[in-house]
């Protein structure tokens, strides 16, 4: 049985949120509803809420994913119709009415306007769904390193709006797997218009070489992860996390990364909110480090896995 096979029955059970109301059943939308024809105007947010090591269960970075929520809809213009603290409660009751525990959340916010004409409609109605649903645990997920190659699509244009998460940008998904599909990898690597190597297909990517870790900068051609910010601070926070990582680690930053600097690395690891942190041991056939995971991925990884569940 698959991990996806075995979270379906439960996945069909679970309580939506639904402009304002919790409800059971999920609705469906119309084929002619205008983001389906057009891929905007819509938004939406990837969350994770987990158990904590008391029991309790906690939406790791809520109001980081809210504000990203908003802001993606203030790039491609859509007006949400609530505010920010209504969405925070909204994923806080919708967690309470499923139970809690090892969650992802989906808020989307959508036109449900006709695609009668290309030229959406001012004033048309937003709707704001939050959808929820079980998320198997790491160890069930695939164990050790990933292999990718570099996609022969690129991803810089239309510049501003990679930053924004809209069901448009997410076409490049799907290019992306006929690729990972007629190669045989788990992943692909997007260049930006200029050749430098700016994110994999939903995670954003770490190179650590001679004690340096470093990430590609947001240019416009990335979505600026909440774990690569998480990332950031926990390389950076010395005093706290990395306490004992100090001595290997001598410099964190944002750099632009070339294919060599990828071939050529110590550790290539990748992250987001639901892959977490995954290693990344092939990249065009080359083996990265000693072609398993790395040491310094192995140690965040696991520390990360210590942050969201609360675990001191
Ligand atoms: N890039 C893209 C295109 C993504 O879809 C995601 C997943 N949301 C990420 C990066 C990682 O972002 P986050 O850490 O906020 O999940």
């Amino acid at each position: 049985m698959s991990v996806a096979d075995k979270f379906k029955p439960k996945e069909r059970k679970m309580k939506m949120w639904s402009n304002g109301k919790i409800i059971v059943a999920p609705k469906n939308i119309t084929s002619l509803n205008f983001v389906l024809h057009y891929g905007s105007p819509a938004v939406w947010e990837g969350i994770r809420c987990y158990r904590q090591n008391d029991g309790t269960s906690e939406i790791f970075r809520l109001h980081h994913h809210i504000n990203r929520f908003f802001d993606s809809a203030k790039i491609i213009n859509l007006n949400i119709p609530f505010s920010k603290s209504d969405l925070l409660e909204a994923c806080k009751a919708l967690i309470a009415a499923n139970g809690g525990g090892d969650l992802y959340i989906r808020p989307i916010a959508y036109s449900n306007q006709d695609a009668e004409s290309v030229r959406s409609k001012n004033g048309h109605a937003v709707n704001v769904d939050i959808y929820t649903f079980p998320i198997p645990p790491l160890h069930d997920r695939k164990e050790g390193g990933i292999r990718v190659i570099v996609s022969s699509h690129r991803r810089g244009y239309p510049q501003f709006q990679m930053q924004a998460k809209t069901p448009a940008n997410y076409t490049f998904s799907q290019l992306a797997k006929s690729e990972m599909e007629m190669a045989h990898v788990d992943d692909v690597f997007f260049m930006d218009n200029q050749g430098f190597v700016v994110e994999a297909t939903v995670a954003n990517i770490f190179v650590i070489k001679d004690g340096l870790v470093f990430t590609p900068p947001n240019n416009g051609s990335i979505l600026e992860g909440i774990t690569r910010a998480t990332m950031l601070e926990m390389f950076l926070d010395t005093g706290n996390l990395f306490r004992h990582h100090k001595q290997v680690i001598q410099g964190v930053g944002e750099k632009n990364i070339t294919r060599a600097d990828l071939y050529t690395a110590d550790e290539v690891f990748i992250c987001g909110t639901y892959a977490e942190v995954v290693p990344v041991v092939e990249i065009d056939g080359r083996k990265i480090g000693d072609g398993k995971p790395g040491q310094l991925t192995k140690m965040v990884q696991n520390d990360y896995q210590k942050l969201v569940r609360g675990i001191r």
